[in-house]
């Protein structure tokens, strides 16, 4: 057993965890960052979700789209798609600005360590020269940013897996009956035009023209029933290559070869753990201000409704994310950020996209560095301490304060 002392563990290297993790380094603080991947970016490498959704551009994601615009020329075509191993790249550049930042790759956390509801730090499995060893990392703040919520959820957390009842908060877009379906998987891949005699444009699933002759495709909608058991993902894989392959063979019909499939299939909803506030639909339609807001988005609700036609809405009100729907009810020593953070399924389906999320893990990161320093729970820092710092260089995120409501 290998142990390691630090201020802050990040579990999960996706746009949340990546941003957590600079914050807080950039804020003094030891971090060590675990992902169980070879690359940093989660969605934005893992599933080839190579596409930013309107949100706040600030802050950590900020400075990943400069690098894009240095180095992707799908990016600087576009200012919105991209190449995923650019976005890799961008992390790696910004994390080795960083001496205070720990990056452990191929490394999962397994469970934490925990003194009654107090949550220590995080048990983790890597291999070390050729041996499989557990590694225990004792930190004072833990922030879960696996999406999938895997480390709250071995703290014991509460959480909350599929719809609720429209009754239940009272949002007129939940079905009428709670049951435990969640958003549709997909599968992205690439595509190239490469007859240029070819004037067929992509007609299946959601495809969208990148430049260059590229198309993006959002390659299938297939339901799974359990996103957190790979039996139930491997069914959902096998359900996805079913409807890619005569996609597949429709481009490479009319002059086209498929070019990236990315590496997973995409999955867009799991345990959302439930915090001291849960973020529901009214609280995005009627543009609520919470006063321990740490960041804010007024992109519309986007859910991929497993059997009834999907939920969009370009854009609401603007609403606030408050610091409480990163708390774990009942725990301490443990924040969430990123998909996994207390909102309903209906609620989470607006604000789940990659610049909101790298800024709801910015903020986790900023609050956990504050309580490590001060040697206090994160429930005891100075909130407004704390939105101060964030709006502040070096960590300059901005918020709806700042921004006029279109
Ligand atoms: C198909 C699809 C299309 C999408 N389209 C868009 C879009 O067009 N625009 C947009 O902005 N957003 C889009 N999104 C949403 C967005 O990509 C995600 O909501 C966002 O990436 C969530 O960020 P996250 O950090 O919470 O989780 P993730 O991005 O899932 O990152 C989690 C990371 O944690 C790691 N991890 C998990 N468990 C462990 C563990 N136990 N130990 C160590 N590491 C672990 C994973 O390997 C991963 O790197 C899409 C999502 C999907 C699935």
């Amino acid at each position: 057993m290998e142990r390691i002392n630090a201020d802050v563990v990040v579990v999960g290297g996706g746009p949340s965890g990546f941003g957590a993790a600079i914050s807080a380094a950039k804020e003094g603080a030891h971090v060590v960052l675990l992902e169980e991947d070879s690359q940093l970016g989660g969605a934005a490498v893992d599933y080839g979700v190579q596409g930013f959704s309107p949100g706040i551009i600030c802050g950590v994601h900020a400075e990943i789209r400069e690098i894009l615009a240095a180095v992707d020329y799908t990016y600087k075509h576009t200012k919105c798609e991209f190449n995923s191993h650019w976005y890799a790249h961008a992390c790696n550049l910004i994390a080795s600005r960083e001496p205070k930042l720990q990056i452990l790759n191929h490394t999962i956390g397994i469970g934490v360590l925990q003194q009654g509801d107090q949550v220590r730090g995080v048990v983790a499995q890597t291999r070390i020269a050729g041996k499989h060893t557990e590694i225990e990392i004792l930190a004072p703040v833990t922030i879960d940013c696996t999406g999938d919520g895997d480390i709250a959820f071995a703290a014991g957390c509460k959480y909350r897996y599929g719809r609720e009842a429209s009754a239940e908060f009272n949002e007129p877009h939940a079905p009428a009956v709670a049951d435990n379906q969640v958003q549709l998987c997909t599968w992205m891949y690439r595509s190239r035009r490469i007859d240029e005699q070819s004037q067929y444009v992509p007609d299946f699933c959601y495809n969208r023209d990148i430049g260059f002759n590229e198309y993006l495709h959002w390659g299938c909608q297939v339901p799974c029933a359990d996103t957190v058991d790979s039996e139930e993902l491997r069914k959902a894989e096998q359900a996805a290559w079913e409807v890619m392959r005569p996609n597949f063979a429709t481009l490479q019909e009319n002059g086209f070869v498929v070019t990236y499939m990315a590496p997973r299939l995409g999955i867009r909803e799991s345990r959302r753990i439930v915090g001291e506030v849960i973020i529901t639909e009214n609280d995005c339609a009627s543009g609520r201000r919470f006063p321990d807001a740490i960041t804010s988005s007024k992109r519309g609700l986007d859910s991929w409704e497993p059997d009834r036609a999907k939920i969009f809405y370009g854009s609401s009100a603007m609403y606030d994310i408050p610091l409480r729907a990163l708390l774990p009810q009942g725990k301490t020593g443990i924040l969430v950020a990123g998909r996994c953070i207390s909102a309903t399924h209906i609620a989470l389906s607006g604000f789940r996209v990659m610049p909101t999320v790298t800024s709801i893990g910015q903020a986790a990161g900023l609050a956990a560095a504050m309580a490590a320093q001060q040697g206090c729970l994160v429930q005891d820092i100075s909130v407004s301490q704390l939105q101060q710092r964030l709006e502040s260089a070096p960590h300059n995120v901005r918020w709806s304060k700042h921004v006029a409501p279109k």
